[in-house]
């Protein structure tokens, strides 16, 4: 018999915010919880995970609700929301940060910046800390601070115990030394419900900024430029490019040191092609993080997205491939999004975290959105048809970027780590709780594979 009552704000099929609460950002994959509960607390985080064990009742993790494929959404289960849990405490002697897992990005930025500190992060301000952190995480201060698994020191989790039992561990260089290395780049909802994390942080005060725009004149040009150029420029840069289906092509970017030394760095992109715009500026860390924010990005909308690594700069027909994909896109709004890697991403070698992507020097994404139902077919077979064209020049995906089109996801998200990532999940999930289509799998007992 039950014992565990569901504690938290509850809502159900009814319930006056029911579809609300029940939706995500990706408005193409609609799914239909029976129960959503929004947890205040690691109590209610526990009960919640005790309850679904308990009623043997499928269940998914949620915080930021930002999932490509809506992998923290279940049909007719129960939703473990954290986004409600989201204090952040400064602690300036220790140069850290506690931050609960229900925390947004913008939130997170502001409330640091409030004490001149930052971590780095992503770009997006409604992304969720938890997942954006656990699957790697990519922003305009990667390549000076790392990705922002990097910054993490301490994990509080709730991981499932006994028959139907939870309990909170906390996971750090010292204790759970494995389930500390799976969660940085293993990717959300794996091993256990995260309830906060400790994150080392960086003082911040002024940054330089830049954007250059070129017309489609200059794409092979542009481009070219910008890849031999941004993955090996000075650390403290980070930059991206976004190619536009609409016909431009805009390279821009956060540099920690001043517009001056900016300007010098940025000497190979002014001097390619006709720059159409070009922007250089110091302006308050904050400000850059407004900039680099799509507000248009936040906001939900059917949409498909997929990825992959870059480890080698692409020759000439890759890049008439990726023009001639954007040439025929299925809309204006179609895009190829690229960010530099390289710099202190490299400092970790591939087996040191579970990112296992170190080594790239670009991590590259296609974007396609619509607003009609019919156009669904055709801005999916876009994405699945230039990831396809671009294989040959490519490797994997980013495990926050996840596709259901990729068979071989375990080989594309982790490569070599996803047996080190099988035998945490082994020794924290055995019984495979946390499971979804993409989820990692616990090795079978006695060599004897089963269900569950
Ligand atoms: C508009 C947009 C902008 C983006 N920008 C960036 C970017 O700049 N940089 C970047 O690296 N990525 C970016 N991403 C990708 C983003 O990192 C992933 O989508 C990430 O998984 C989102 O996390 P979430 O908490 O918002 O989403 P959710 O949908 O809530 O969760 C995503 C995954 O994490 C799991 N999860 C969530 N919370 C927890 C928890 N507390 N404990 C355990 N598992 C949990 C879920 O079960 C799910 O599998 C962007 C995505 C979008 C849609």
């Amino acid at each position: 018999m039950s014992r565990t009552r569901l504690t938290g704000k509850i809502v159900v099929p009814g319930s006056p915010s029911y579809r609300k609460d029940r939706q995500n950002l990706n408005l193409s994959i609609q799914k239909y919880p029976c129960i959503i509960v929004f947890c205040q607390n690691r109590c209610d985080v526990k009960n919640a995970l005790k309850w679904a064990r308990e009623h043997r009742t499928p269940f998914r993790v949620r915080s930021g609700r930002h999932s490509y494929e809506n992998f923290s959404l279940v049909n007719r289960g129960l939703i473990i929301d954290v986004s409600e849990m989201k204090d952040i405490v400064y602690d300036p002697e220790q140069q850290m940060a506690y931050i609960q897992a229900g925390a947004e990005l913008g939130t997170v930025y502001q409330q640091l910046w409030d004490n001149r500190v930052t971590i780095p992060a992503g770009t997006s301000h409604n992304v969720g800390l938890s997942g954006l952190a656990l699957g790697g995480g990519i922003g305009m201060l990667t390549r000076a601070y790392g990705l922002t698994c990097d910054s993490i020191e301490e994990i509080e989790i709730v991981v499932p115990c006994e028959k139907h039992g939870a309990k909170v561990i906390c996971a750090s260089h010292t204790k759970h030394r494995e389930l500390f290395w799976a969660c940085r780049g293993g990717g959300g909802g794996n091993f256990g419900i995260v309830t906060a994390f400790k994150f080392r942080v960086y003082p911040v005060g002024n940054v330089s900024i830049f954007s250059i725009t070129w017309n489609w004149e200059d794409f092979h040009a542009s481009y070219n430029s910008w890849q031999n150029w941004a993955p090996f420029t000075d650390s403290r840069l980070t930059s991206q490019i976004e190619l536009f289906a609409s016909g431009t092509i805009t390279a821009s970017g956060e540099f920690t040191g001043s517009p001056k030394e900016l300007e010098k760095l940025i000497t190979p992109l002014l001097k390619t092609g006709t720059p159409l715009t070009v922007m250089i500026k110091s302006i308050p860390y904050i400000e850059a993080v407004n900039f680099f924010n799509s507000p248009a990005g936040n906001l939900a909308a059917p949409f498909k997205r997929s990825g992959s690594f870059i480890y080698e700069a692409l020759p000439d027909k890759a890049i008439e491939t990726m023009k001639q994909f954007l040439e025929n896109a299925p809309n204006q709004q179609t895009t190829i999004w690229q960010q530099a890697l390289g710099g202190a991403v490299m400092e970790f070698n591939p087996e040191e975290t579970a990112f296992f992507h170190r080594k790239a020097i670009i991590a590259q994404e296609y974007n396609t959105s619509w607003t009609c139902k019919y156009q669904k077919q055709e801005n999916i077979c876009w994405v699945e048809g230039i990831r396809y064209a671009l294989k040959p020049y490519t490797k994997g995906d980013y495990v926050n970027w996840p596709d259901r089109a990729i068979k071989k996801w375990p080989c594309a998200y982790y490569g070599s780590n996803y047996k080190r990532l099988r035998k945490v999940k082994t020794e924290y999930d055995p019984y495979n709780v946390f499971c979804f289509s993409q989820s990692i799998r616990p090795y079978p007992p006695n060599g004897h594979y089963w269900l569950l």
